[in-house]
């Protein structure tokens, strides 16, 4: 088995997951078997419970783990399915370590964090990567090297370099390479950060230096001076689109770097992400997507659907505009809607609900491509109850105790006490109605789809929406739960109660996805045509 370690310097947010994720690509490229396992060095056990104004979105896994958004990009970029023990954190470790010692597994001795918490965390890497069947495991630890919460870890990968056969294990440093006044590349925070990796005992064999441009070769030799590392392993990584890293590094030659390091034997190449990226940089055509939600300010709290975008354009031939609109100026504001598609995200909670509900009776009624995702499918009910149906005071019991609740908990859910315990999540059956939309789209009458929800479509409301058109195409549940809803009579007006962008890949998109950028592109066709 080999080991790959990632850790980050100078600061975070440089990208270290696309990093890690991309050596993973370049790997899997080479006919490798590679299992990554992030470490969040958090106390929390996942990320459920964790804002996604701080953190960026939860990331849900097909067993229902709830993790951190890079989890997303390992599953993106190197194709495979993860589970919630590719996902360690401190929680996690301590969680266990302390139920062993109350068992008295640790038969009396002083607990600590030298050996038994390193010893815990190495065990569980080594588990994972054995359990997989991984060739090569990939070990990214989050955070910036120095923080305090993150020393056990590497101090256990300090420990598996020592334990590993000479060739078995490599460390990749990330760091920064600015650009001052004059635009000159400065080493300085690189050398600093090495330093800090080397007085924890642990020494980069390869450093891939972040920067607004290439890296020029005097930078190169000079970080291979200081920090001791071959120019060779000097990596320039440059601001690009996240799908042009793992090329990126190519051309520098980082994979065969790792090879050789790593005494592997160099495969034949598969090039299925090169057509992808080739393909993504021809892109003539493009479509502009609104996407109306809560957190539209945050970079990354709809990071999954902005991806899911990207692949279903790439797969449909256009480039794919987000248009972030937050959905509480619809509330007070009257804002331009006439793009070529509305998407509505999941949510939670009354803020800005009502300008949600507002955008989808504005596709709804100016036939404008329309997807709703989670809560996006929810609000589509009650909008479509309230304008169609008639039901004035149509809502979710989620927003309001309003006399009728067309989306509601189920009534088992209701006897729960406690939040946390009663949402729904992970990789779920759905079965679908031949001949709808969904069946189209999808091909198929049965799929596996992710979700992360707690409210329902009321199932006494269900013969009034569906007298009045409303077609629920999807089901779950021996029919309990309804998943998928659309509008024949609409271009495309398709909501789904899962949340089809956790499984969406560049080489596979999701056909929601491909459904409605399709749809989007032929209205943009025809308003041009006008
Ligand atoms: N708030 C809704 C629910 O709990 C939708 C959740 C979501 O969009 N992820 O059911």
């Amino acid at each position: 088995m080999k080991f790959i370690a990632v850790t980050g310097g100078v600061m975070s947010g440089l990208g270290k997951g696309i990093t890690a994720a991309s050596i993973g690509r370049l790997l899997v490229d080479l006919g490798y078997r590679v299992v990554p396992i992030k470490i969040d060095p958090y106390i929390n056990i996942d990320a459920g419970t964790m804002n996604p104004f701080q953190h960026g979105e939860v990331y849900v896994l097909k067993d229902g783990t709830e993790v951190d958004l890079d989890l997303g990009h390992y599953e993106r970029f190197i194709g495979i399915e993860l589970t919630g023990e590719h996902n360690i954190t401190t929680g996690k470790i301590y969680r266990r370590v302390i139920e062993k010692e109350r068992k008295g597994e640790y038969l009396g001795q002083t607990v600590q964090i030298i050996p038994h918490v390193t010893d815990e965390i190495k065990s569980w890497i080594r588990n994972v990567a054995k359990a997989k069947n991984a060739e090569i495991c990939l070990i990214e630890v989050g955070g910036t090297v120095g923080d305090i919460e993150s020393m056990p870890f590497l101090e256990a990968l300090r420990q598996m370099r020592i334990e590993e056969k000479d060739g078995n294990f490599i460390l990749v440093h990330v760091t920064l390479v600015p650009l001052d006044a004059g635009g000159e590349q400065k080493t300085k925070p690189t050398q600093h950060s090495v330093k800090e990796l080397r007085e924890l005992g642990l020494y980069p064999d390869i450093i891939v230096g972040r920067c607004k441009e290439k890296l020029k070769e005097s930078t190169k030799k000079k970080i291979a001076l200081f920090c001791d590392v071959e120019k060779e392993a000097v990596i320039s990584n440059e601001d690009c689109d996240i799908y042009e890293v793992p090329l990126k590094f190519r051309e520098e030659k980082l994979d065969e770097v790792i090879l050789r390091k790593l005494k592997l034997e160099k495969r034949e190449r598969r090039t299925e992400w090169e057509d992808f990226v080739r393909r993504m940089r021809e892109l003539k055509e493009e479509v502009d997507i609104a996407i109306v939600g809560k957190y539209v300010d945050v970079k990354d709290a709809y990071l999954s659907i902005r991806e899911a975008l990207k692949h279903a354009g790439v797969h449909v031939g256009c480039r794919v505009n987000c248009i972030w609109i937050d959905s509480e100026r619809l509330e007070n504001e009257s804002v331009n809607l006439d793009y070529d598609g509305i998407l509505i995200p999941g949510g939670f909670g009354k803020r800005g609900a009502e300008g949600k509900i507002r955008a989808i009776g504005y596709a709804r009624e100016n036939n404008i491509p329309f997807l709703g995702i989670c809560f996006g499918f929810q609000l589509a009910v009650v909008e479509f109850s309230r304008s169609v149906c008639k039901i004035k005071n149509a809502n979710s019991s989620e927003l309001s105790e309003s006399s009728e609740c067309v989306i509601d908990l189920l009534p088992e859910q209701k006897q729960v006490k406690e939040l946390g315990a009663t949402m729904r999540l992970g990789e779920i059956e759905v079965t679908i109605k031949p001949g709808t939309l969904a069946h189209r789209l999808y091909g198929r009458e049965s799929v596996f789809e992710r979700h992360r929800h707690r409210y329902e479509v009321n199932p006494e409301y269900i013969p009034k929406l569906e007298g009045r058109g409303l077609v629920f195409s999807g089901w779950s549940d021996g029919k309990r739960r309804m998943e998928i809803l659309e509008l024949p009579e609409h271009r495309f007006f398709f909501a789904v109660q899962f949340h089809p962008e956790f499984k969406s890949r560049p080489l596979s998109p999701s056909p929601p996805f491909i459904g409605f950028v399709t749809a989007a592109l032929n209205f943009r066709r025809e308003k041009l045509k006008k």
